[in-house]
């Protein structure tokens, strides 16, 4: 599975994944992304750390 904001492999046992109300699950790498779109809900386009396909 890929990290829901910077989309990074996350490694099986690593990362947290959160279930939205809606029911959609995201995953995270590190507690930097889970903050940054929970709470920032910020747009990973405008971080040069993530990864973009
Ligand atoms: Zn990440």
């Amino acid at each position: 599975m890929k990290c829901s904001f910077c989309n990074k492999e996350i490694e099986k046992g690593t990362g947290k994944m959160f279930v939205h109300l809606s029911g959609k699950i995201d995953y995270f790498c590190s507690r930097k992304c889970e903050k940054n779109k929970l709470k920032l809900k910020r747009n990973p386009k405008n971080f040069k750390w993530t990864r973009k396909k």
